[in-house]
């Protein structure tokens, strides 16, 4: 399948092509790099790297099969899936970075969890 696939990139447009097999995310600027995408992620495919002041989330292409969890997870609302995949990051089968995040920016997106409690609830929690 990934010989036929790098056969495909030689003869045809090399990006964006529709999969049922593999899939591709996005990640919107609100996320708050709190990790629970990779987690739930049954392949692997999202890498969250933390070193010094930075976050970076990677996805690996070739490891994604659509499952849809990790947009389930998101508390933000911050991932997308689609299904065009990019071929080359595809059969590079390595983790592409999708975002990176300084850590005051991921401190400033994270609410405390009364707010978040109560905004979940429907009602204010008074302590
Ligand atoms: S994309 Fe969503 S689940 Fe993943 S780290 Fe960001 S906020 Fe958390
Ligand atoms: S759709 Fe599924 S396999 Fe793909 S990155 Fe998300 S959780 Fe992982």
């Amino acid at each position: 399948m990934i010989n036929s696939l790098k056969q495909l990139r030689n003869t045809a447009a090399s990006t964006g092509f529709q999969s049922s097999l593999w899939g591709d995310i996005r990640i919107a600027d609100s996320c708050n790099g709190c990790g629970a995408c990779a987690e739930a992620c049954p392949t692997a495919a999202i890498v969250i790297t933390k070193q010094d002041d930075l976050c970076s989330i990677s996805l690996d292409t070739s490891r994604c099969t659509q499952c849809g969890l990790c947009q389930d997870v998101c508390c933000c609302e911050s991932i997308k899936m689609f299904s065009t995949v990019d071929l080359d990051a595809m059969l590079a089968q390595i983790p592409q970075v999708l975002i990176i995040k300084k850590q005051k920016d991921i401190d400033n997106l994270l609410e405390p969890l009364e707010q978040r409690m109560s905004r979940l609830l429907g009602y204010v929690i008074k302590n």
